[in-house]
C-alpha cells in the first residue's frame, strides 16, 4: 500500500482509503470491518453520514493497532461556529482519542464563517487530538483565504474528482501550495463512467476492471482515493490497483476523458445545505 506524505509534522496518509457516505451505521460497521480484513488501513466518514459510531466500532474490534490506521471524519456544515464542540462529539461517537484527519466539510462561501471554523480545527491539531487537518469541496478562492488569513495550510483539500471532472487547475494549485489532493466520488459513483468504451480498451488490455483502471489512474496522478462500495467482492477489487501500472499513453487517454458538465454533486461556491 503507498502512502503520501502530509504537510505536517511527518503524517503519512495510506493512498487508498475506504469511504462510507450513504451507508447506514450498522451496515458501515459490518463494511468497515470487511474493508480492514481485506486490508485498507484507512476510512472516511464524516458528522454528516451519521455512521460515526458503526465506523468506530469496526476500528475498535479490529484488534489491528491504532497507529496502523488512518480514520478522517469531517465538520457538518451547521457547526462552522461550533468547531471544537462538534468534533468533540465527533470522537465521542467514534469511541476514539483522536483522529487521523479532520476536515471542514463544506465552505459555505455566502455563510463567510470558514475561516472561524479553520480556526478551530487549528486549535483542534494543537491539542494532538486530529494528527492533520485539511478541507473539502474548497476552491481556489475559498483556499487562498484560508492561506492568507490562517496560521496553518491545509494538508488537504478532499473534492469531487474522476475522469469525467478532472479538476486540474485545482489540483496544480494544490500541487504548488503542497496540498494533496483527495478525490471523493472516485468512480464516478459508478453510473456512466464505468461503462466509458476508453475504459473498455483499458481494461481488455491490462486484464483489470474499469474501476481498478480509473483508481490506479488516480494513485498516478498523486491522488488519495476513497472508493465505496457495500459489495465485499467490489471492496476486494478496488483494492487491488497496486499490481499494474498504466502506460504515459493510456494515462493521456483517461486524462482526455474529462468534460466541461461531468461534475455529479454541489457546486461548493453555491451549496449551503445545513442538514
Ligand atoms: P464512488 O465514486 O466511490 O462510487 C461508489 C459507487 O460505485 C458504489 O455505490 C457502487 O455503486 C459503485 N462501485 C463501487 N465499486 C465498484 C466496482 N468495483 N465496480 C463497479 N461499481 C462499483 O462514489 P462516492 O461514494 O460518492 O464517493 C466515495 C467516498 O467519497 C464516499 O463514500 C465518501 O466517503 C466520500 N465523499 C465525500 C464527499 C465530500 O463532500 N467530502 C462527497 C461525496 C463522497
Amino acid at each position: 500500500m503507498n502512502s503520501l506524505l502530509l504537510n505536517t509534522d511527518g503524517v503519512q496518509v495510506p493512498q487508498l482509503g475506504f469511504g462510507v457516505w450513504q451507508v447506514p451505521s450498522d451496515e458501515a460497521e459490518r463494511v468497515v470491518t470487511t474493508a480492514l480484513e481485506i486490508g485498507y488501513r484507512h476510512v472516511d466518514t464524516a458528522s454528516a453520514y451519521e455512521n460515526e459510531e458503526g465506523v468506530g466500532r469496526a476500528v475498535r474490534a479490529s484488534g489491528i493497532p491504532r497507529e496502523k490506521l488512518f480514520v478522517t471524519t469531517k465538520l457538518f456544515n451547521p457547526d462552522h461556529g461550533r468547531a471544537e464542540a462538534a468534533f468533540d462529539e465527533s470522537l465521542s461517537r467514534l469511541g476514539l482519542d483522536y483522529v487521523d484527519l479532520y476536515l471542514i466539510h463544506w465552505p459555505l462561501p455566502k455563510h463567510g464563517t470558514y475561516v472561524q471554523a479553520w480556526r478551530g480545527l487549528e486549535k483542534i491539531y494543537r491539542q494532538g487530538r486530529a494528527k492533520a487537518i485539511g478541507v473539502s469541496n474548497f476552491t481556489i478562492e475559498t483556499l487562498t483565504r484560508v492561506i492568507d488569513e490562517a496560521d496553518i495550510t491545509p494538508s488537504i483539500n478532499q473534492i469531487e474528482l474522476h475522469p469525467y471532472f478532472q479538476q486540474r487547475q485545482l489540483r496544480e494549485f494544490h500541487e504548488a501550495n503542497g496540498i494533496l489532493t483527495e478525490a471523493w466520488s472516485p468512480l464516478g459513483q459508478g453510473q456512466g463512467l464505468l461503462g466509458d468504451p476508453a475504459l473498455t480498451v483499458l481494461s481488455e488490455k491490462y486484464g483489470k476492471t474499469p474501476a481498478q483502471i480509473v483508481l490506479r489512474w488516480h494513485i498516478q496522478l498523486g491522488n488519495v482515493v476513497i472508493p465505496k462500495s457495500v459489495t465485499p467482492a467490489r471492496i476486494k477489487e478496488n483494492f487491488e490497483v497496486f499490481d499494474f501500472v498504466l502506460d504515459t499513453e493510456d494515462m493521456a487517454a483517461i486524462g482526455a476523458l474529462n468534460t466541461a458538465d461531468g461534475r455529479i454533486g454541489p457546486d461548493p461556491d453555491t451549496f449551503h445545505w445545513m442538514g
